[in-house]
């Protein structure tokens, strides 16, 4: 009799996991508690979703953040060509954008879930929707007995789990894949909310919500330690501050937490503060009539104006021309350092992957295959890795996947 093979998770991992097993002849069912496959998946990317990333596959071991030699091993057996490759088979082309990030040409995350799940049909995956698994146990005999939320209990050969991480929890996304392994022996690694916007203590950031700055600089401190620090857009919001560089600070700056974590944006940082002098040397000059608050409209953004005056303590209907060397040297500062305290992450649900997770010291890197029990697999989130955006992490999940798929 063929292998039986229970998939748990209809996610992204657990997709290429099952249609992998398929492929081998393997008689695989996957089992997805939600009503269709790939929920997270079809939110992916702004519902674009980012494939992958086109870069080499040692620029995609680069960018993960957590444990990145432990995806070695399945980066080079099933790469973003490979996933490319196996979307063009099932009818989606693809297109690479800014960043080496690769899109569906059709721009729907849709097309993409579609085509995987041709995939499963293609490999004659059996699909199991609407089945919650609830617990799951290795018998004496070597197999393993898996219960269902309805009460209906099956036996398979090997299991593996693909139940994602525990954000977005609307998705299925609820963290279950960490209690079966955790009631295995394995060791779960700390789950913490990773590209997730950060909240600010400061009541003048509730002032800029919805202003966008593109091409700015941000660091964090710990102390007097940089802790971190990249260029690109940041976005304010009612909370505190959003956008592709703070999500990426989050991944970096949460093993900080408890500590206190300071934020530094700089304005300009093309800018050295010379030249930023005689920018504004330059402008007050040509507003020498104006008053304070009317004289930065070609230096900032309308709406941080009234935030920035406020900030540097001089007085808002104060003329140009009385403007003090010790006053300009303070806006100066503002524009370079602007000072927020970070107060927290937004929750675990808002974010858009967990880091931590099943530890990875625990799992053979080049099988997916659990050191502790034989025959129990792990792929995808669940597991202690995870990466900046940019289609890495979808990376993460279908090579691991591969791999789980491949050697189960
Ligand atoms: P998931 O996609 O979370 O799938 C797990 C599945 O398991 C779910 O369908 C769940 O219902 C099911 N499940 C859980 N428990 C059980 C159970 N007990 N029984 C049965 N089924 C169960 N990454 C990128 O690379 N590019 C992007 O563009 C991108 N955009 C994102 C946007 C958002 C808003 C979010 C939240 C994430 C984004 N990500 C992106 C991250 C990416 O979606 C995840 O890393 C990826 O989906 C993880 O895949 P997975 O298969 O491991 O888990």
């Amino acid at each position: 009799m063929k292998n039986r093979i229970a998939v748990i998770g209809g996610g992204p991992a657990g997709m290429i996991a099952a249609a992998t097993a398929g492929a081998l002849g393997k008689n695989v069912f996957i089992f997805e508690k939600n009503n269709k496959l790939g929920k997270k998946l079809f939110l992916t990317g702004k519902g674009r979703c980012n494939i992958t990333n086109a870069g080499e596959v040692e620029d995609l071991i680069e960018n993960v953040v957590s444990n990145k030699s432990f995806l070695y091993s399945a980066f080079y057996s099933f790469t973003n060509n490979d996933i490319i490759e196996l979307l063009s088979k099932f009818g989606v082309d693809t297109k690479i954008e800014r960043g080496n990030r690769v899109f569906p040409v059709s721009n729907k995350s849709s097309d993409v879930i579609k085509a995987l799940e041709k995939y499963l049909s293609h490999e004659k995956v059996e699909i199991v929707l609407n089945k919650e698994v609830k617990y799951i146990e290795k018998r004496d005999n070597d197999n393993f007995r898996i219960e269902f939320s309805d009460s209906e209990e099956q036996y398979f050969d090997r299991v593996i789990i693909a139940t994602g991480g525990k954000s977005y929890q609307q998705t299925g996304s609820t963290g279950d894949g960490y209690y079966f392994a955790q009631n295995f022996g394995h060791t779960i690694i700390d789950l913490r909310p990773a590209l997730v916007p950060c909240e600010i203590s400061e009541e003048w950031v509730k002032k800029l919500q919805g202003l966008a700055l593109k091409n700015v600089k941000i660091s964090a401190y710990v102390g007097k330690t940089k802790i971190f620090e990249d260029f690109g857009e940041l976005l304010f919001t009612h909370y505190g501050i959003s956008g592709p560089i703070v999500l990426t600070m989050s991944n970096y700056i949460n093993r900080y937490i408890g500590e206190k974590i300071n934020i530094v944006v700089d304005l300009k940082p093309a800018l050295s503060d010379e030249k930023l002098e005689a920018r504004i040397l330059r402008d007050f000059e040509k507003y020498s009539k104006k008053q304070f608050k009317n004289s930065l409209d070609d230096l900032l953004p309308r709406k941080l104006i009234p935030v920035i005056v406020e900030l540097s303590n001089i007085d808002e209907d104060k003329f140009v021309n009385q403007i003090t060397r010790e006053e300009r040297k303070r806006v100066i500062n503002l524009f370079k350092n602007l000072r927020m305290n970070f107060s927290g992450f937004r929750s675990i649900n808002e974010a858009i992957v967990t880091s931590g997770g099943v530890s990875t010291l625990e799992i053979d890197s080049s099988t997916m295959e659990s050191k502790i029990v034989k025959g129990l697999f792990f792929a995808g989130e669940v597991i202690d890795v995870h990466a900046v955006t940019g289609g890495f992490n979808l990376q993460i999940a279908y090579s691991t996947g591969y791999l789980a798929g491949l050697n189960c």
